[in-house]
This record gives C-alpha cells, structure tokens and sequence, in this order.
C-alpha cells in the first residue's frame, strides 16, 4: 500500500490510479490540495486585477502555497500567470525605482535621509539596489559627488604624471580636446553653466542641465587626459599640453557633455568633452573646492 507523502497514512490505490496518476496524496489530502489549488487560482486572479503584485499579495500567496505543501507539479496550472505577474510587477517596481533616484539625484547630492528613503522604498518592492543595476551604479557616483560636496575629495594613489611637491592628484579622466576653428567667429551657441570662481560664491548644486558642446564652430583637435590636482588642471594630451595653475582659474562652465576652465589672459577658449554627467558635475565641483580651500588659507 501506497503512503501518502502528507499525512504519512497508508491509502488503497487502483491499479488505474496508479498507472496513470501516480499518486502519492492519500484521498483526502488530494482534497485539499485541490482545494489549495483553486484558492491560490482565485487569489491570483484577484491580485491581477490592478497588474501589479505587492508584497502582501506575494505573501499571501507564498502562505498558501507553504500550508498546503503544494509542490512545483501542482502549481504548474497557475504558474504561467502567475510568474507573468510577477515580471510585470518588477518591472513596475523597477520604473517606480528609477523615477524616485530621478527625483533624489537630481541636486547632485544624497543625504542619509533620501538614501534611508530610496533603500525602504526598494525593501517594501521586496528588492535591493544593488540589484538594478544602473540604479546601483549611478547611486555610487552620487555617493562620491556627495562626498566631495562634504569635502571629502579623492585621492589618486597612482598617475602617470609627475607631480609636484604637496601635490596631490583628485581625478584622472580621458578627455577629447575641443578647439573654436581658426578664422571663424563664433557665435552663440552653448553657454552651459557657469560658476564664477571667487570667494563667497557658493557652488550651485545640480547642474545636470547645462546644454550640449556643439562641435558646429568647433572641432576636435586632440586627445588626452584631464587630471585635477590640488594645485592646477593639467589636459595631458597626444599634441598638446595646457596648464590651468588654481589661482589663475575666473570660472567653470559646466555643459551637458563637457567643460571649460576659463583662466587669465585666455584667448581661445577650450572645451573638454566628457561623455559622463557625473563626471563633469564631480570635476566642476571639485575644482570649486579646490578653490575654496585655497581662499581658506
Ligand atoms: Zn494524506
């Protein structure tokens, strides 16, 4: 005789039954397995009604699922719907996720508050950050950007430049080199976000807005790297080599795919494309850092 794999009760099989069901539930709890089974098909078609699973529908059903002992076999009838529910609803959570880090990120800062925020938000979707990816990237960029803010710049242990003595280098970055065309006057165009580098000017947060380089009057003359010490910024580059020392520095202007270090008794401007908006808010604010702790001295 036959025992059945719930209740561990011996029960009478037919030959039949045994051929073609294989069972290993006695009658009884066939009965309730079956039972179990139209509850979590009703539940489900409940919960679907908004597209959207919560985690307290989730539970409610792993509940079911658990006091009733129903194996993979058994749910097989319901697990195509409910599985597409589930992706649904990630990736809805997913979206709701990149809307918030939207809405937190986009003064360039994160306090312990808003990243408290963020981290329950994804806890109640019964998910973690660290598992969206460019959520989880970006949010370590403006966790960097957010320490420099506090004044807790970076330090590069390694460069392939020869510093001075007390220099320390902050940044490494490459860089394509940007140059107005000889002979033609330009006009207009990008103005970006400028920060005026003298004292008292407080830096302006957020400057993911800045406009686009526009390489219409201008050309990409050189390659390089861009290197932000605590005493110049040095553009390193295959032809050429331009040094901006921190105390000759009147302003940054900050664009959406680049920069500008204006200094005394410039005459051409030069524009640094950046492919990263990170990455030009963390060198323009760096750079306004820099300055500050000089004019702090
Ligand atoms: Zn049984």
């Amino acid at each position: 005789m036959p025992v059945c794999r719930k209740c561990g009760q011996e029960f009478h099989n037919s030959l039949w039954e045994r051929i073609f069901w294989r069972n290993d539930l006695c009658p009884s709890c066939r009965v309730r397995r079956n039972e179990a089974i139209r509850l979590l098909s009703s539940r489900l078609d409940q919960f679907a009604n908004d597209g959207y699973l919560d985690i307290r529908e989730e539970r409610a059903l792993q509940e079911i699922m658990h006091q009733y002992d129903l194996t993979e076999q058994d749910l097989s009838p319901v697990m195509t719907r409910l599985n597409e529910l589930r992706s649904r609803t990630r990736a809805e959570n997913i979206r709701l996720l990149r809307k918030k880090f939207e809405q937190i990120s986009s003064d360039g800062y994160i306090d312990d508050e808003e990243l408290r925020s963020l981290h329950e938000m994804a806890a109640s979707m019964g998910i973690t950050l660290e598992e969206i990816d460019d959520i989880a990237i970006r949010l370590r960029r403006l966790l960097d950007l957010t320490a420099i803010h506090d004044g807790k710049l970076p330090v590069l242990d390694d460069v392939d430049i020869i510093l001075k003595p007390r220099e320390m280098c902050h940044l490494a970055y490459p860089v394509q080199l940007v140059e107005e065309r000889s002979h033609t006057h330009y006009v207009g165009g990008s103005r970006g976000v400028s920060i005026r580098l003298t004292k008292h000017i407080s830096y302006r947060v957020g400057g993911f807005h800045g406009q686009r380089i526009t390489v219409k009057n201008l050309e990409i003359v050189d390659n390089g790297e861009l290197y932000v010490t605590n005493q110049r910024i040095l553009y390193a580059g295959e032809r050429r080599t331009y040094v901006y020392p921190l105390g000759k520095l009147v302003a940054v202007n900050k664009y959406a795919n680049g920069i500008r270090f204006q200094k005394e008794g410039e005459k051409r401007p030069k524009y640094f494309l950046i492919d990263d908006e990170f990455l030009i808010e963390e060198i323009a604010l760096l750079v306004y850092k820099l300055i500050e702790k000089r004019t702090e001295r």
